[in-house]
């Protein structure tokens, strides 16, 4: 269709329309300062993307904090992160900004300390992409078919003229990479390939990223990981019959190596590849005495519904949660929630 330069109508249902897109960028223009968040314990996307979309905003000459509710430290990984001279600590942040950017965030709650700020933000942009978003924020570019909040923020970038420089571009590719499992999960589209080869023009190196994020790693983690995958436990008749795969990582595991919490990301990604199992589970013990307990799919079983029910989030083929109690109990909560529809329990 022509002559539609202007519409309340998403290009494709479930994607933000043109307004939306268009009143985000006029808030951010008319804005003197804009205060920007993501998800605590951010990981690459969450970080990546808020890292990004605050460089582009310094670019445009806007004053610009960027902040993460506690616990406040930027996980090893990502301290590559270009841009981490703009993040400040949560309670540097006003108490009511005058605009405020939610990045990656599902909910209100996933902000952490900084929920306060965003409900009394004089006006709150909310920037994701799960299909768990609960609908909070004034304006929302929230589009549960993008690969990453990466995604949406170089089109916002795109939309404030903002021209990707280098820096951007590696925040917005830690981001895509991360959300992707390194273009492999189903969500790794045309478009995803598109936009990694207009980050790469930009200046990014993938083998410098890819080292970063997944290709490096402390003695003390393999050690970590091996305790974790000697006690995994299968159980095939687990997930509707498609087979269950878990593990755990107690605080006194990591503190014995000497390992943080925030470097047990990668776990999962080994555990997963069980051909026996539909489902991986980690279950990490944080440094509050609470279960954080990470789920991945192949795609048949949707993790994310799983997640929800237990008060977590997160995608199909990716969610989480955290729980007390002990690991045994809270799989069996888990695995009770994982029982297909329709199929006889297990
Ligand atoms: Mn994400």
């Amino acid at each position: 269709m022509n002559g539609r330069a202007e519409t309340a109508v998403p290009a494709r249902p479930g994607a933000p329309a043109d307004l939306d897109w268009d009143r985000a960028v006029a808030l951010i223009h008319r804005a003197g300062e804009v205060c920007l968040a993501c998800h605590v314990a951010p990981d690459g996307d969450a970080l990546g993307s808020m890292l990004a979309l605050a460089q582009a905003l310094r670019t445009l000459g806007k004053r610009c904090t960027a902040s993460f509710g506690e616990p406040f430290g930027v996980p090893a990984i990502l301290r590559f992160l270009p841009g981490q001279e703009m993040l400040v600590e949560p309670a540097r942040v006003p108490a009511a900004p005058e605009l405020m950017i939610s990045l990656d965030a599902a909910g209100r709650a996933r902000l952490g300390s900084l929920a306060g700020p965003a409900d009394r933000a004089g006006a709150l942009i909310v920037v994701d992409h799960h299909a768990s978003n609960t609908g909070f924020g004034g304006v929302r570019l929230v589009d549960p078919d993008a690969a990453a909040t990466a995604v949406l923020v170089e089109e916002l970038i795109r939309r404030l003229g903002v021209p990707l420089d280098r820096d951007i571009a590696q925040g917005l590719y830690a981001g895509l990479a991360s959300d992707t499992g390194s273009f492999r999960y189903p969500c790794t589209t045309p478009e995803v390939h598109d936009l990694a080869g207009r980050l790469l023009t930009a200046g990014v190196r993938p083998e410098a990223v890819s080292r970063e994020l997944w290709d490096r790693a402390p003695f003390g983690y393999l050690q970590v990981l091996a305790g974790a995958l000697a006690r995994a436990r299968l159980e095939r008749d687990a997930a509707g019959g498609r087979g269950l795969v878990w593990t755990t990582i107690t605080r006194a595991d990591r503190d014995a190596r000497d390992v943080p919490y925030d470097q047990l990301e990668g776990v999962i990604d080994q555990l997963r590849r069980t051909d026996e199992a539909e489902v991986a589970v980690v279950c990490k013990e944080n440094d509050g005495g609470e279960w954080y307990v990470s789920t991945r799919s192949k795609g048949a079983v949707d993790v994310g519904r799983a997640c929800v029910e237990l008060g977590g989030g997160g995608h199909r083929t990716a969610a989480a949660f955290t729980m007390g109690g002990e690991p045994a109990w809270i799989i069996d909560r888990l695995r009770a929630a994982l029982r297909v529809p329709g199929e006889p329990d297990d």
